[in-house]
């Protein structure tokens, strides 16, 4: 169905299949009628009935066929500019403008072969920027395909997450707080709903909702019973009926894209742009007083003199370092997403590998969220609930008393029915053999607790129904619903964190009524569950008032606790695994968790937190003042009972002391946590929109371990630019440093300025690139974190690019005269020496694979494929430029004997070892600093 269709179909109020369609695509009175239709003006039961749909949403098959009517709800992608235009991108650079004008100076001063040459160099140059951008692009489009946002719809009753894509008009969605609305929402029922619309209207406060109907001609910022894509849920929660999705909404109008990977430069790309700007504008100077140097003082020709120059351009400018390095970090972040962790803005893989500390949330990343009742408290007795997993099967015990009928037990019931009613979860099978919790797994497990007691969740949520909720939010750590029971009467449920619901209470539930409430008691009691690393739940009753809502002030006191629950969370397997890993990389690793200070430090201890038996409490924090927490951030591991606002402050106080930070969030308050954090990191799974969006990086798998994975590869991929830098420069030095050497002292150049365009060219797409697929050496994850304010171009780089240097140009000044000596004619000398300088290359790649490290072994010589595959193409390449007559020809190149090559050989052993002994005193010295 076309764009067209989509809008004029969503927005006419057709989009009940079940309705005849006589009228579809025609301008009949009826759709000329509909395409004015405002359904913001409409009640809800007349959108409901226009759009054929009801509270309990559409059946599945209903869906489907709607979603093949209207097409699925995603916006038209952006147009991407066409390939011939990013070629020619390609030609937008300083250096390919410089060779442009030598190839025309060339071809003017009748040198075609020369001209034909740098023309050559300019097209395969393009070619290898525009293939290599291409590759670094498509990888980060792989990654935004992984990052496509769900949706909560209502079908058939049921509660189902769904991709965004698949909402079709009539659905009912089901916005909470922190998620972006899917799709044009006309709101049916709410609590407390406001939302964010700085997406549609550039209105950052948030806008309070209602379900009542508007005027007609109310403006879009004003239809107060609308929800629109793309616009962001604050606070609340709320349903609505799909009016329009896709390209119809009103986002799809002004069709601005959202949510999608950002693609920035990062900074180390930035500070070498600037390098190589300035770097280029030097050489061009250089060149040219080059050029006057040789004709005035040794009496060139100005025509050779040019050539020197433009090839002392080519030679020193490392035009191939930008795309290789885009590359590297392009093939980093697919590395990343490969192992769950996916980079939504580029940067973030450099700053991976500095950091020093990471805040870390407790459930689902650190644990498996996959939450069992083991234990249920009550005034009189505690029972121990048996059976692992969601499946309904489980028993209860007493003591030593097997409780039979624990749903006969008057207390027990009420405890378990509040646990179902205050809930928004359900379970159910999935597929034949496992069962499956929609929506969140504390809440889940409170479904599956009663089931285990021969309770089902539906009959009892039919029975009693809810007329009012108030949703669970971190900040309140508690939800509260109101409930009309079957006998008629108004009940308020709560449950939440004990410590906190048991202020809320002021008696207690017992056999035959209420007892009183000995607060120390239940104190003692919830320690008692929180020290064996349970997360603890109170459920709560009171009678409800008629009229009074939810969210009055009164509300918050007056009831009647039933009693407390205790849930297990297992570690993950690989958590405890990841911590220690941490530890030897020199990260902290942080717990900042909701949970209550006794389970937080019982789950601390088992996974080996440094500090796990101190806890900070979201309390205590707020007591302290900003230096002392600066102190405390860095002793204590563990914040329990942490609110998201606790977490901004946390990631400034460890900032301040000079630590780059990831903290880790879910919802739309760790927002700002999130931004303010060197890494910001979001969990894919239960994570809302709002805090994807903040983040730098979102987890797959939510798991703390997939953090730990993407500093190794961020680690790993500073190292390969490191190591790349190192590479080329030198490579540039040392023909840069040949041609130079030869003009100024007024010798014959030992390589023709084509014959380095030739080097260039061929080195640039293979070594260059090779370094970019280096599988990280072995220390990564045992040395401290990177200085994120020390420069690439450290002292020992520096100090390695102009060693190297020294050594390439020796070398082939060494073979060149050695030639030129032993009586060869000019071609066969410059021969041996460009051979020679592609031999110091190839061994100096294999060289720099370790930075300091030993590259003398099995693994050092031939541990990377890449590398071997890059060597060898190159070795055939020189080959072929050695022998084939019309390559000699255009190049200048001569046949080599094979005595020539045993003195290229040795010549390229000797270059190994020497880098070999310059590793070794490094690390000696380094190791005596
Ligand atoms: P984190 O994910 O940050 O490690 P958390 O998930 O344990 O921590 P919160 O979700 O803020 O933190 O939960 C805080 C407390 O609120 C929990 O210890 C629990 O007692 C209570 N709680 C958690 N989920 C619910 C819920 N759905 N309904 C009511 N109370 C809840």
């Amino acid at each position: 169905m076309s764009e067209r269709d989509t809008r004029n179909a969503a927005a006419d109020g057709r989009g009940g299949g079940t309705r005849p369609t006589a009228d579809e695509g025609s301008s009949t009175p009826e759709a000329e009628r509909g395409a004015t239709r405002a359904w913001h003006a409409l009640d809800v039961d007349e959108v409901l009935n226009g759009l054929a749909s009801a509270h309990e949403g559409l059946s599945a098959a209903e869906a489907e066929r709607r979603l093949e009517r209207y097409g699925h709800n995603k916006l038209p992608r952006k147009q991407q500019a066409s390939w011939w235009q990013r070629l020619l991108d390609q030609f937008n650079n300083i250096l390919i403008i410089i060779l442009l004008i030598a190839g025309a100076i060339s071809v003017a001063l009748g040198a075609f072969v020369d001209a034909g040459a740098i023309f050559g160099v300019v097209l395969i140059n393009a070619a290898i920027g525009y293939l290599q951008e291409g590759r670094a692009e498509k990888a980060l489009q792989s990654i935004r395909g992984m990052l496509s946002p769900r949706a909560t719809v209502r079908r058939q009753g049921q509660r189902r997450g769904i991709p965004a894509a698949e909402v079709v008009p009539g659905d009912i969605v089901i916005v909470e707080s922190g998620d972006r609305v899917p799709a044009d929402l006309r709101l049916v029922a709410l609590s407390s709903l406001r939302t964010q619309e700085a997406a549609l209207s550039g209105e950052s406060t948030p806008v309070d909702k209602s379900t009542a109907p508007v005027m007609a001609d109310t403006d879009l910022a004003e239809r107060h019973c609308m929800a629109y894509a793309g616009t962001l849920v604050a606070q609340g929660r709320g349903e609505g009926v799909v009016v329009a999705t896709g390209a119809a909404t009103e986002i799809g109008h002004i069709s601005r894209m959202i949510g999608e990977v950002e693609q920035v430069q990062t900074p180390l790309l930035r500070q070498l742009d600037r390098f190589g700007k300035r770097l280029a504008v030097i050489i061009l100077m250089l060149a040219a007083a080059m050029a006057a140097f040789g004709v005035f003082v040794h009496g060139q020709n100005w025509e050779q003199m040019f050539f020197a120059a433009v090839g002392l351009a080519v030679a020193a400018i490392p035009q191939g370092l930008p795309a290789v390095i885009s590359v590297t970090l392009a093939l980093g972040v697919q590395a990343m997403a490969r192992r769950n962790a996916i980079i939504r803005r580029l940067p973030a893989v450099e700053t991976l590998g500095c950091i020093s500390a990471i805040f870390t949330d407790k459930t689902g990343t650190l644990t498996r969220n996959e939450m069992t009742v083991t234990a249920i408290v009550l005034a009189n007795r505690s029972i121990e609930v048996r059976g692992v997993g969601y499946a309904p099967e489980g028993s209860f015990r007493a003591g030593d008393d097997a409780l039979d009928e624990p749903a006969s037990e008057p207390v027990l019931r009420r405890c378990l029915e509040a646990g179902v009613l205050c809930n928004e979860a359900t379970v159910s099978m999935d597929g034949q053999e496992s069962w499956r919790v929609h929506g969140d797994p504390t809440e889940g497990a409170l479904i599956v607790v009663a089931a285990k007691a021969g309770l089902d969740a539906e009959a009892v949520r039919r029975r009693h129904r809810r007329l009012d909720v108030m949703p669970f939010e971190s900040e309140r750590k508690y939800m509260v619903t109101l409930d009309r029971m079957d006998d008629g009467s108004l009940m308020v449920h709560a449950k939440g964190a004990p410590d906190v619901l048991l202020e809320m209470c002021d008696r207690v539930r017992a056999e035959d009524g209420y007892d009183e409430l000995n607060r120390e008691d239940w104190h003692e009691r919830i320690d008692k569950l929180s020290s064996a690393g349970l997360r603890v739940l109170a459920l709560a009753e009171k009678p409800g008032k008629e009229g009074v809502a939810l969210g009055a002030p009164e509300q918050t006191g007056g009831f009647a606790l039933l009693g407390i629950m205790g849930l297990i969370d297992p570690p993950r397997e690989d958590a405890a695994r990841a911590v220690e890993s941490c530890r030897k990389a020199g990260i902290r690793t942080k717990m900042v968790t909701g949970d209550h200070a006794r389970t937080a430090s019982a789950i601390a201890e088992t996974l080996g937190l440094t500090q796990g038996r101190q806890v900070v409490t979201g309390k205590e924090l707020e007591g302290m003042e900003d230096a002392e927490l600066r102190q405390r951030v860095q002793e204590v591991d563990v914040f329990a009972r942490a609110s998201p606002e606790h977490k901004l402050r946390l990631v400034m106080s460890v900032q301040a002391g000079g630590m780059v930070c990831a903290m880790t969030g879910d919802g739309v308050n760790d927002a700002p946590a999130l931004r303010r954090a060197d890494v910001g990191v979001a969990m894919g799974i239960n994570g809302t929109e709002a805090s994807k969006e903040a983040a730098e990086m979102v987890l797959a798998d939510d798991n703390f371990a997939t953090i730990v994975s993407a500093v190794e590869e961020g680690r790993k991929v500073y190292d390969n630019i490191k190591k790349t830098v190192a590479f080329l420069l030198p490579t540039n030095g040392g023909e840069s440093l040949a041609i130079l050497v030869a003009v100024l002292s007024g010798a014959t150049l030992p390589i023709t300025p084509l014959q380095i365009l030739w080097v260039n060219m061929v080195t640039a797409v293979t070594l260059g690139l090779a370094l970019a697929f280096e599988p990280g050496e072995a220390d990564v994850m045992r040395r401290p974190p990177r200085d994120p304010d020390a420069p690439i171009l450290d002292l020992f780089l520096i100090w390695r690019v102009l060693f190297v240097s020294a050594l390439l140009v020796v070398s082939v000044y060494g073979v060149f005269l050695w030639a030129l000596a032993s009586g060869t004619d000019i071609s066969a000398a410059r021969s041996a020496a460009v051979n020679t300088l592609v031999v110091g290359e190839i061994v100096y790649l294999l060289s720099i694979r370790r930075l300091t490290g030993r590259s003398l072994s099995f693994d050092g010589l031939f541990g990377s494929r890449p590398a071997l595959i890059a060597i060898a193409l190159v070795v055939l390449v020189q080959m072929a430029w050695t022998y084939i007559p019309s390559l000699q020809l255009l190049f200048g190149s001569a046949f080599l004997t094979a005595n020539d090559w045993i003195i290229i050989g040795v010549i390229g052993l000797a270059i190994f070892l020497a880098l070999e002994v310059e590793k070794s005193l490094w690390r000696y010295f380094s190791r005596a600093i």
